[in-house]
């Protein structure tokens, strides 16, 4: 099997990123419904051997702008655009329900702005509905939330947010849909001496330059081969792979376990790896948890941190924030992302998990929980 057709064989869950040009057919400006058909029969099938999905699609402006009536005009100011998404949005879900439906798959909107997915708290609760979404067997078809973003904030294409979903859901495979089967040498429509590139290891210089030299823009979307390795830098050190490959096919991922040419960028490292290293790494840590000995020992061993099993809280911090861990030497053991603000923590620091809702009114359940724990500091 190719290097594409194993990567989508093997990933456990897999971000799809649909672009506009797919979806939306270019003559009437309607969704392509024939297209969108084939393509979740396709998804279904990876559904159906276990493989878990998120789509990340385009196509509100594109077909909002038919909804409005806007579709004489060759562009749009900022406020129609957002307009334009507002009423596109809505298509563009009942399409997606009505193509899954057939095969006994519900679907449920996600929008999403770049803070959502940089403000920590914001991120967390977006992971968590997610992950309850895909627990309960729906998938997840997330865009921007065109309406209430700025020029300066908006992500702009959906290649980028959709390595951004990719790193939220702890995807292994993110798969962009593209107008072209892969990254080559050059761009093939100009110089015929371009060669297809079957994988990358590592983006280097020359990749980077590759990309920007074949630069290929679909006409509807906006992304060019230079998002989608942006997009697959983002994925990379998420530990995600990418996969780009031609989008325009009836069941495109059919094809590429057939041997279709894709291109796949691999993965720097295993996504809860690359989370952990993430944690212990790059987040400035905010505040201090000291822990029992029993509770230093439960870490060590993979286990989640118990408010039971702490000591003293230094703060201050939100919830979501990256703390630091220590024991009762002073030792710093792990970091971790904790689940209460510093004031909840020390209301609940040495109360075992059933006392939780008592004194606070709520539970987020562990202080920290084991995936959120990079230990070993
Ligand atoms: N969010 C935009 C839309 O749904 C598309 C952005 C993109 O295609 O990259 O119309």
């Amino acid at each position: 099997m190719s290097a594409s057709g194993g990567a989508l064989s093997r990933a456990k869950r897999i971000v799809f990123k649909v672009g506009s040009a797919l979806l939306v057919d270019a003559a009437t400006g309607a969704a392509d419904r024939a297209w969108l058909d084939a393509f979740c029969a396709d998804v279904a099938r990876l559904r159906a051997r276990g493989q878990q999905v998120v789509v990340v699609s385009s196509g509100a402006v594109a077909l909002g702008r038919r909804r409005l009536g806007l579709t004489g005009r060759k562009s749009l100011t900022l406020p129609e655009k957002q307009a334009a998404a507002a009423a596109g949005q809505s298509v563009l879900m009942r399409a997606w329900e009505e193509a899954l439906e057939p095969h006994g798959v519900g679907a449920a909107q996600i929008l999403l702005t770049r803070d959502d997915t940089e403000v920590r708290r914001r991120w967390l609760n977006a992971r968590a509905t997610a992950e309850t979404l895909i627990a309960l067997n729906v998938v997840p078809v997330v865009n921007e939330n065109d309406t209430v973003v700025t020029e300066e904030i908006r992500y702009g294409d959906n290649d980028r947010l959709a390595a951004r979903v990719a790193q939220m859901v702890g995807a292994d495979l993110l798969v962009l849909l593209s107008d072209i089967d892969g990254l080559y040498t050059a761009d093939p429509r100009r110089d015929p001496s371009a060669t297809h590139i079957e994988r990358v290891a590592e983006i280097t210089p020359e990749i980077a330059a590759m990309a920007e030299g074949a630069n290929a823009s679909a006409g509807v979307g906006t992304g060019g081969m230079a998002t989608k390795i942006a997009a697959a830098r983002i994925a990379r050190a998420a530990g995600c792979a990418t996969l780009i490959t031609l989008g325009s096919r009836p069941a495109p991922l059919q094809a590429i376990e057939d041997g279709a040419l894709a291109t796949v960028i691999e993965a720097g490292a295993s996504p809860a790896a690359a989370y952990k290293a993430w944690i212990a790494g790059s987040l400035a840590p905010q505040g201090w948890l000291t822990v029992d000995a029993g509770a230093a020992v439960a870490l060590a061993s993979g286990k989640s941190l118990l408010a039971a099993g702490v000591r003293a809280v230094e703060g201050p911090f939100d919830k979501g924030d990256a703390v630091r861990v220590r024991d009762e030497t002073g030792r710093e053991v792990a970091r971790g992302l904790v689940r209460y603000d510093s004031a909840d923590a020390h209301k609940i620091a040495g109360l075992r998990s059933d006392a939780i809702e008592a004194e606070l009114g709520f539970t987020e359940g562990p202080m920290i929980h084991a995936d959120d724990l990079a230990v070993g500091g």
